[in-house]
């Protein structure tokens, strides 16, 4: 570059600066910047992306790309992430056939047919890249290139020295990437969920390791005092011998070495219940370890001491929902169904989950609710009423985010909440594609609180109602009464609407407290669903027995069974309902034998269909059991979670193979798993002729509108492509092209 065409940039930046620092805002200011570059450059697009703490790259600004909820490419990853790591410019034509390319979810880049990143390098340190891209395949020409270069280069000073705040400070903001749980965007206090007991602490780590060695100080001077008063109270009661017992907690509690354990974990960054923990159970295993009998049996002295200094800890510092009506983010390493029903839910405004994957029940509850949520995030440093930013689109949460990030996500939740009232207008509309084709949708419940809302978003019935969960959320199992009372609220509700009950399908995931499962290997293979039930059969004599009372006289109440694997399980299962049937007719309760049906979940099940025409009422395929079995990815799993994609061609066939035969057997079919609320999943659906999904309620005015915008006949085109591609990300990216080339980019775009 010659000196003349570095002033002419440096004048062109120079102008264009001045006219961007009118801008009010820092952000506008970029903003003008890039528009200005990409008409001097003549192209399409011109991006500006910043580097963050962990080397991922924030896109800040843009003109040209599509930018409705903040894109993050992660570290080392894409074109743009090479530029920065190579530190070099890349000017290549046909992005996406290049093997570092991103997509860009939602963006429209796939419009873009040429790709010029320049690396913003100032003090040898590289900041961020600016992307210019064009629609034509054609190379940046080189006197553009050096033009773009040196613009980046002042550009790369500029934002060192004045755009601060466009940068998120490390000790500021926490990002954190999980997985999607539930998609949505929601903005709260955290709300650390409670736990019971020592056992049940959870590895959360603080920034701040002098407050928790303060913290550390307070409980401990707590913890003697309260050690001495209880024993004087045992001395003057029952005599200094059985006090001086008490002594050992004393001295536990004063050894050096305990200690110093619990400083160590602070010191690593941990906050102080979990360096409780580990300096509990490290000292226990070794006194665990001991020869002698007696000092073996001190492992309970220090498990005690630890469960009182928890306890203290507990009442001074014990998180309570913070106060007003701010909205709460209730943060977790296992969340239960019940830490949510305990929660109000008009506070509750997103769920992160340390553990767990993206069909999680917990993931499944919160979609139900219409709730944000991530999931698997592992390690993760957050304090009790932290601002917190739950990102279920793109799986990630951020604490306590920069004042820039927090502007951004607050204009994007009050967009979403405008798409959402406009979806909101058509959801008594019904579902009926342009060429006529119904469309039934009905709602997957299970709390009784989703009741209502489902109703006000449109379902028209419900396509599957969890039983457990009404079960999960007790300490004791509920009785033929109770589980009758809670059907029968549900059928008051639904009236004339169809209702599928689904049998209990507990174990896995699903645990009962209070109830005997035994730990496996493989729980997801194993006693789970039906197999469990019909090892425990009066579970289901009671259920049902409840379920034909509370249905008596609905014509339109279904009955399912989950997991069913066999003709054996089936055929067991029938007999066990034709059976209670003619207990309760002997008893005079006037009851009817209920629509029977199966969840295909179990990919054994599938050959088996055409041998019980005669046994079913109807199908209905549970898309993320079905997907787990099929792919052996485990559903739970973060580690395996980025595999699990129910849109991989295996699931897709074998959908179309499960629909085809249902069609041949003139059995009804409908889909319940989360595939029926996944957008580019509903087309490929209704193109293999499935017209009844049930999903979480919240999705039913989004799925309603996409539907009401399209042909049967331009599924089946897209599901006919769909069937030629051999990996999941060119099966969705073909779905999105479709919804973009209807404006029906989900999330993202208003309706026209
Ligand atoms: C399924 O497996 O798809 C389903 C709907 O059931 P659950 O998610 O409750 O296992
Ligand atoms: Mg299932």
């Amino acid at each position: 570059m010659s000196q003349n065409s570095s002033e002419s940039a440096f004048t062109k930046l120079t102008q264009i600066i001045q006219s961007a620092a009118k801008a009010n805002t820092i952000e506008a200011q970029v903003q003008h910047i890039v528009e200005a570059i990409s008409e001097t450059l003549l192209v399409d697009v011109c991006s500006l992306y910043l580097r963050q703490p962990d080397d991922s790259l924030r896109l800040v600004a843009s003109r040209g790309l599509i930018r409705n909820h903040p894109v993050v490419i992660p570290s080392k990853q894409g074109l743009v992430g090479q530029v920065m790591q190579q530190q070099n410019t890349i000017n290549i034509k046909d992005p996406d056939q290049h093997p570092g390319y991103f997509y860009v979810a939602n963006s429209e880049e796939e419009q873009f047919h040429s790709f010029c990143g320049v690396p913003l390098v100032y003090r040898a340190q590289v900041n961020g890249v600016l992307v210019a891209q064009s629609r034509r395949a054609e190379l940046l020409p080189s006197d553009h290139v050096a033009l773009f270069s040196t613009l980046a280069t002042h550009l790369a000073m500029l934002i060192a020295t004045y755009s601060k705040d466009l940068f998120v400070s490390p000790s500021e903001a926490k990002l954190y990437q999980g997985i999607s749980g539930a998609q949505g965007v929601a903005l709260g206090k955290a709300f650390i969920r409670k736990e019971s007991g020592l056992a049940e602490i959870q590895k959360l780590k603080t920034d701040d390791v002098g407050t928790e060695q303060t913290r550390w100080v307070s409980l401990k001077a707590e913890a003697m005092n309260e050690l001495r008063e209880e024993r004087d109270t045992v001395c003057s009661t029952l005599g200094e011998g059985l006090a001086s017992v008490l002594d050992a907690y004393q001295m536990l509690l004063k050894d050096a070495t305990f200690e110093q354990r619990i400083m160590d974990e602070v010191a690593q960054g941990y906050q102080l219940p979990w360096a409780i923990r580990q300096a509990v159970s490290f000292f226990s295993d070794k006194f665990k370890e001991m020869d002698d009998p007696y000092l073996r049996a001190r492992h309970e002295d220090i498990e005690q001491l630890g469960a009182k200094l928890y306890q203290i800890w507990q009442r001074t510092s014990e998180p309570q929902a913070p106060a007003g009506n701010e909205p709460l983010i209730l943060v977790g390493d296992q969340i239960s169904v019940s830490d949510i029903v305990n929660l109000a839910t008009d506070r509750l405004a997103g769920i992160v989950c340390f553990g767990g994957g993206s069909l999680s029940h917990i993931a499944v509850f919160a979609n139900a609710l219409g709730i944000p949520a991530v999931m698997g995030l592992g390690e993760v440093s957050v304090q009790n009423s932290e601002q917190v930013v739950v990102d279920g689109d793109a799986g990630q949460v951020i604490c306590s985010p920069a004042k820039s990030a927090l502007r951004e996500y607050k204009r994007i939740i009050s967009e979403r909440q405008t798409l959402a009232n406009r979806l909101q207008a058509d959801s008594q509309l019904p579902a009926v594609t342009k060429d006529n084709v119904r469309v039934t949708l009905l709602a997957n419940s299970g709390l009784q609180a989703d009741v209502l809302p489902g109703l006000r978003f449109g379902a028209e019935g419900i396509g599957l109602f969890r039983t457990e969960v009404p079960f999960m959320v007790r300490s004791s199992l509920p009785s033929e009464d109770d589980q009758e009372k809670i059907y029968r609220s549900l059928i008051s509700h639904y009236k004339d609407k169809p209702i599928y009950f689904r049998t209990l399908d507990i174990g896995a995931d699903k645990p009962l407290s209070y109830l005997p499962l035994v730990k496996e290997e493989n729980p997801a293979l194993g006693w789970r669903g039906i197999r469990y039930i019909l090892d425990n059969q009066p579970l289901l004599i009671t259920q049902l027995r409840a379920f034909m009372k509370a249905a008596a006289g609905s014509r339109h109440v279904h009955l399912m069974l989950p997991m069913i694997a066999s003709t054996e399980q089936l055929d067991q299962c029938l007999a066990i309902l034709n059976e209670v049937h003619h207990q309760l007719v002997a008893e005079g309760v006037q009851v009817c034998r209920p629509k029977v049906g199966i969840m295909v979940e179990v990919p054994s099940c599938i050959a088996l269909l055409p041998f019980w025409r005669d046994k079913l009422d109807f199908i209905s395929i549970g898309t993320n059991d079905l997907s787990q079995y099929l792919l052996a990815l485990d559903r739970n799993s973060p580690l395996v979670g980025k595999w699990y994609d129910s849109l991989h061609p295996a699931v897709i066939h074998e959908l179309l193979r499960i629909s085809t035969m249902a069609k041949q057997m003139n059995l009804p079919v409908s889909v319940c798993g989360e595939m029926a609320s996944d957008p580019v999943a509903v087309i490929l659906l209704l193109g293999m002729g499935i017209q009844q999904l049930s999903m979480s309620a919240a999705k039913i005015p989004l799925i309603k509108w996409i539907l009401r915008s399209i042909t049967r006949e331009q599924a089946g085109e897209l599901l006919a492509e769909a069937l030629q591609q051999d990996n999941a990300s060119a099966i969705r990216q073909l779905g999105q092209q479709f919804l973009a080339s209807k404006q029906l980019l989900f999330n993202e775009t208003t309706p026209k």
